[in-house]
């Protein structure tokens, strides 16, 4: 079986990775890079060579995900592309969203070679895939087969409990297992339920080790830091500002959007504005419409209808008033140039009345990150380019990660105890973190961290 690594380098970037197992090539997940632009934004397709895969099969819809589907499909026009059913419909409103920023960015960046791909392909692309059921397994032709053991390669989905439709996807061939994690929760958030991952056994763990350079706080708890984040909310509002909270379009923002409720109807909090992005309301609106039919928390709430955020985009986000007494949830949640929380932040972050409160994952070296970790009184300047901003606003930081606290991901690769461990998705202090842990604790796995674009045989 070979395995090569088609991100570029070891990050959490343009996630994707090649498998070739019982005569089948495939391709998990392809992301686009959060951060970079340009051929720089897409994974390292070159080892794949053109129109040889046989399947894509994608964990969720995060534009690290899925992000550059549109651009391996056009070079794999024979490969099927497989994803959750959630999945596909986010997917879609994600990829169209990327072609107006790309569309956007042509100019500003003066790049021709975007955007990546056009509406039309995202439309007649999406057309294409195939979307499955949780559980069920699936050949690379698309046909769903029988519990009973064959010898065709077949995949399945197990829910990862990180965002709507992420999910962990289990492979079998050549008599054996391998099992991508996708990115994955496995504990309980407001809306999602904990992942359940497959029982049986494993030999090839494909892990994600996004928090592997953070220890869980002792005292962690989700309901602490709820509690904790609703004190903060009335003590901003008390000092005569408004909120900004930079959040990402799928995922944080409903999560964010079912605590604002929760503040509300416990009354914590007296009623107050929310403000989100335009693709965060689309997003909202696919959880709302998924709610009975999705494993989660709260399966009755309808966020949009319950919290009734107005929308802002990027049209009126630069005219928009910012008040006091009133929450921003824009996306996206690395304050990336040019994105609603970026344009937004540049007009508060200069003002003490105001607070940033950061609820999420952000790269160290992203706008957000600067910020977050800004000395207080520091400089920041949040577009390269642009002059440095004196950082006088309120900032604090709170823990609702949607991934798995490294502690949670060791003790899932010790009940899984496979023979291999492969590492991905992490920044190299976290992939390195897990790499000696896992190597201490389960001595008789063999722990790999896959080299970019080098073919590894597991
Ligand atoms: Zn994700
Ligand atoms: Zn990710």
């Amino acid at each position: 079986m070979k395995f090569i690594n088609l991100t570029r380098h070891t990050e959490i970037g343009a996630n994707s990775y090649y498998l070739e197992i019982a005569g089948k090539r495939l391709v998990l997940d392809c992301g686009m890079h959060p951060k970079n632009v340009g051929e720089e934004a897409l994974p390292n397709f070159r080892p794949l060579g053109d129109g040889q895969l046989d399947a894509i099969i994608i964990s969720h819809a995060h534009q690290d995900h899925i992000g550059t589907l549109p651009v391996l499909m056009r070079r794999q026009p024979r490969a099927r592309v497989f994803m959750p059913e959630p999945t596909a419909e986010i997917g879609n409103a994600l990829l169209h969203n990327s072609v107006n920023v790309m569309t956007r960015q042509r100019e500003e960046l003066g790049t021709t070679l975007y955007p990546l791909f056009t509406h039309r392909e995202t439309e007649s692309g999406s057309d294409l895939w195939q979307s499955c059921p949780l559980r069920q397994r699936i050949t690379t032709a698309g046909e769903r087969v029988g519990p009973r053991a064959s010898d065709e390669l077949t995949f399945e989905f197990h829910d990862a409990g990180h965002v709507l439709g992420s999910s962990g996807i289990l492979l079998r061939g050549d008599g054996r297992t391998i099992f991508y994690t996708g990115d994955v929760n496995f504990d309980d958030q407001t809306i999602m339920s904990a992942a359940v991952f497959p029982e049986e056994k494993i030999d090839i763990l494909i892990m994600e080790c996004t928090r592997g350079d953070h220890a869980q706080p002792e005292n962690w708890t989700r309901a602490r830091e709820e509690r904790r984040l609703a004190e903060a909310i009335a003590a901003a509002f008390q000092r005569g500002g408004c909120v900004l909270i930079p959040v990402f379009a799928l995922g944080k923002t409903q999560e964010l959007l079912a605590m604002l409720y929760k503040f509300r109807r416990d009354e914590w909090l007296r009623d107050f504005p929310v403000y989100i992005g335009g693709l965060s309301a689309k997003m909202s609106e696919i959880y709302d419409r998924r709610a009975n039919t999705s494993r989660r928390q709260l399966p009755r709430l309808q966020l949009l209808g319950a919290v009734e955020p107005f929308v802002l985009t990027g049209e009126n986000i630069a005219d928009a008033p910012v008040k006091p007494g009133r929450v921003y949830a824009l996306s996206s949640g690395m304050m990336t140039p040019n994105t609603l929380s970026n344009i937004f932040a540049r007009r508060v972050i200069e003002n003490p009345r105001h607070s940033v409160f950061f609820v999420g994952y952000a790269d160290p070296e992203s706008p957000a990150g600067l910020l977050r970790d800004a000395p207080a009184d520091g400089e920041v300047a949040l577009e390269a380019g642009q002059p440095a901003q004196r950082v006088r606003c309120h900032i604090e930081e709170f823990q609702f990660s949607a991934h798995a606290s490294r502690e949670s991901l060791i003790r899932c690769a010790k009940n899984i105890a496979p023979g291999k461990v492969v590492l991905v998705h992490g920044a190299p202090p976290a992939v390195e973190w897990m790499r000696a842990t896992l190597s201490a604790e389960l001595p008789q796995s063999e722990v790999i961290v896959p080299t970019p674009g080098a073919e590894i045989e597991l």
